[in-house]
């Protein structure tokens, strides 16, 4: 391995396969390491109100005078994103309304078009190359694999006129790939701003009892302790939102991860009698049960578009 990541190795996580472990003290709320996207894209719904290439949300954003579509704070974003937008500039005028691919069948003609030009080990992979990020291909189910057959489909109608695309076999382990490792960009009021693929970050095995949280800066991941750690300590991200009780939360896993956790909260169960508390009107309502509500609700609307917007192949 060349380079690595100061404070934080590689290792063989017990029962979980491999994993990241630190190797110093980490306190709390401090940074372990922050890592730029391999390859990123800013949803559909986002392109005028963000930059594409920065994901800064601005004002007067300027568009690019070919497709009059995509955004740019200024010449200088335009330019560092000329090599992936224009896998998509004049096929979107090409097709005008009828282009509609999925958030995934873009970010995957990214990520073929940076290996493409990507010779070396980028700054994403330090730790982990994103040909070695997990599959899972063998878990897939058929309705999955129908879905995933959909997003190829869409990925040959829209993106084959400016990329060569590799054969039926590896196109659909890259999306397995990203099925299983994308993460999604947030901005500070957890809505949905874009999908990236981070190879270092993906190597983080889940618990419900994470020791670290991934935040954004722009499209850059950042992973910082939420508890003290010590040298040895496992890096443990949660992959699913932990406001579900236990058998929710596995049932979610095993649906998109394709395990079942073991961590000490899936064992004891302890919080699951306060999620499932059924709650009386005349209860006072705390700051943070509306929180959880809030949350609960954008997050079941967005699942809920999620399966609305799934790539049609023809629209
Ligand atoms: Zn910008
Ligand atoms: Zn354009
Ligand atoms: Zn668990």
């Amino acid at each position: 391995m060349t380079g690595g990541i100061a404070g934080v190795e590689r290792f063989d996580s017990p029962g979980k396969g491999r994993g990241l472990r630190v190797t110093k003290a980490f306190k709390v709320g401090e940074l372990l390491f922050s890592s730029p996207a391999y390859s990123y894209v800013l949803s559909m719904k986002e392109r005028g109100s963000n930059c594409e290439c920065c994901f800064t949300r601005k004002e007067g954003l300027a568009r690019c005078g070919k497709c009059r579509k995509a955004c740019y704070c200024n010449v200088k974003c335009q330019k560092a994103d000329w090599a992936m937008h224009k896998l998509e500039c004049s096929a979107m005028t090409a097709f005008g309304e009828n282009w509609c691919p999925s958030e995934m069948a873009r970010l995957v003609a990214r990520i073929l078009a940076k290996k493409k030009t990507q010779k070396e080990r980028s700054a994403s992979e330090k730790i982990l190359l994103i040909e070695d990020i997990q599959s899972h291909e063998e878990d897939v189910d058929n309705e999955k694999r129908e879905m995933t057959e959909l997003d190829v489909a869409g990925l040959h109608r829209y993106f084959s006129k400016h990329l060569d695309l590799p054969d039926h076999k590896d196109l659909l382990t890259v999306f397995s790939q990203v099925a299983c490792n994308g993460f999604t960009i947030e901005d500070d009021e957890l809505s949905h701003m874009g999908t990236a693929i981070y190879p270092d970050v993906a190597l983080i095995n889940h618990s419900c009892l994470p020791s670290v949280i991934v935040t954004y800066n722009g499209t850059s991941a950042e992973i910082r302790a939420v508890k003290d750690m010590k040298p040895g300590d496992e890096v443990l991200i949660s992959y699913i939102d932990l406001l579900y009780p236990t058998d929710d939360r596995n049932n979610r896993l095993r649906e998109s991860y394709y395990f079942t956790c073991e961590c000490q909260e899936c064992k004891s169960k302890s919080k699951d009698k306060v999620k499932l508390k059924v709650r009386k009107q005349s209860d006072p309502i705390e700051q943070d049960v509306i929180n959880n509500m809030v949350r609960y609700a954008r997050k079941t609307i967005r699942e809920f578009r999620a399966l609305k917007t799934h790539p049609p192949v023809s629209c």
